[in-house]
C-alpha cells in the first residue's frame, strides 16, 4: 500500500507574515510525525519563506502550477526548471480553477507532466467532473478522458511517480464534500484504468487522492477508502487544527 498524501493548497492567499507564521504552527505540530507524506502548495512568491521554515522537517515543499517550457517570453510563468532548482519536490496541474479561469486544456496540462517529470518533480494531477457533467451521468466519461489525454505521453514507469487527484468541480470550495462512497466509487474506476493502461505494479503505486471541501470532520472516513490514498485540501489547510486533524485521519487510515 502507497504512504498517504496530504497536500495543501494555499491558492492565493495569505499575506507574508501570516504565509509565515502557519509555516511555523505546521512545523512545530507536524514536524514529527513521519507516518504521512505532508506537502505544502504556496503563492509562488511564498516558496522561497516556506522553503526555510520546513528545513529540516518531515514537511515537503509543492507549488500550484507550472509552465511547460523551460524559460523564454512567457510573462508573469514561472517554469517546471525554475520550480526544480528553489527544491521543489511537487506540483499540482490542471486543477479546475486553472481549467475554468486560465482556458487551460489537458493537451497543455499533458506538456506540463512532461515537464515536471523531467525535471523530477512529482505532478499532482487534478481531474474532475462539474455538476451538470454528473448531473447529465458524464462523470467517468469526463474524467477518463482528462486521465487519458494528461497521461498521454506518461510510461508504466512514471506514472507512479504522479498523484492522481480526483477532485469533482462542485465540491470545490463549496463546503458539500462528495460521500465517501461517491468518491471510492469514481477511485476504484481510476484504478482500474491505470491497471488496464499501466498495469498492476504502476497502478497500485500511483496515489489517488481525494479533493473537495475536506475537513477534520470528514476526513477519517474519507481516507478509510480502499482506494483514496489521501486528500488535496484547499480552505482547511488554512487552519492548522483542521489540518492536523486531517494529518491525523490518514495515519490512522
Ligand atoms: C482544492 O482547491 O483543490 C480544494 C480541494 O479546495 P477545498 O478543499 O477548499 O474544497
Amino acid at each position: 500500500m502507497s504512504r498517504m498524501l496530504i497536500a495543501g493548497n494555499w491558492k492565493m492567499n495569505l499575506t507574508r507574515e501570516e504565509a509565515l507564521s502557519l509555516t511555523g504552527k505546521l512545523v512545530s505540530t507536524l514536524s514529527e510525525q513521519r507516518a504521512v507524506d505532508v506537502v505544502l502548495c504556496p503563492p509562488f512568491c511564498y516558496i522561497p519563506l516556506v522553503f526555510q521554515g520546513i528545513k529540516g522537517s518531515t514537511i515537503r515543499l509543492g507549488a500550484q502550477n507550472c509552465h511547460p517550457e523551460p524559460r523564454g517570453a512567457f510573462t508573469g510563468e514561472v517554469s517546471a526548471a525554475m520550480l526544480e532548482s528553489m527544491e521543489v519536490q511537487f506540483c499540482i496541474v490542471g486543477h479546475s480553477e486553472r481549467r475554468q479561469n486560465f482556458g487551460e486544456d489537458d493537451a497543455f496540462i499533458a506538456r506540463k507532466i512532461d515537464a515536471l517529470l523531467e525535471e523530477g518533480i512529482w505532478p499532482i494531477l487534478c481531474v474532475g467532473e462539474t455538476l451538470e457533467e454528473r448531473k447529465a451521468d458524464k462523470t467517468w466519461s469526463v474524467v477518463s478522458g482528462q486521465l487519458k489525454s494528461c497521461l498521454e505521453h506518461v510510461s508504466a514507469e512514471e506514472v507512479s511517480r504522479i498523484a492522481v487527484a480526483y477532485e469533482p468541480v462542485w465540491a470545490i470550495g463549496t463546503g458539500e464534500s462528495a460521500i465517501p462512497q461517491q468518491a471510492e466509487e469514481i477511485h476504484s474506476k481510476i484504478r482500474e484504468y491505470l491497471k488496464e493502461t499501466y498495469g498492476t505494479g504502476s497502478a497500485e503505486a500511483t496515489r489517488i487522492i481525494y479533493g473537495g471541501s475536506v475537513d477534520g470532520e470528514n476526513a477519517p472516513e474519507m481516507l478509510n477508502q480502499a482506494n483514496i490514498n489521501g486528500a488535496l485540501v484547499g480552505g482547511a489547510s488554512l487552519d492548522v487544527e483542521e489540518f492536523e486533524k486531517i494529518v491525523k485521519a490518514a495515519a490512522e487510515a
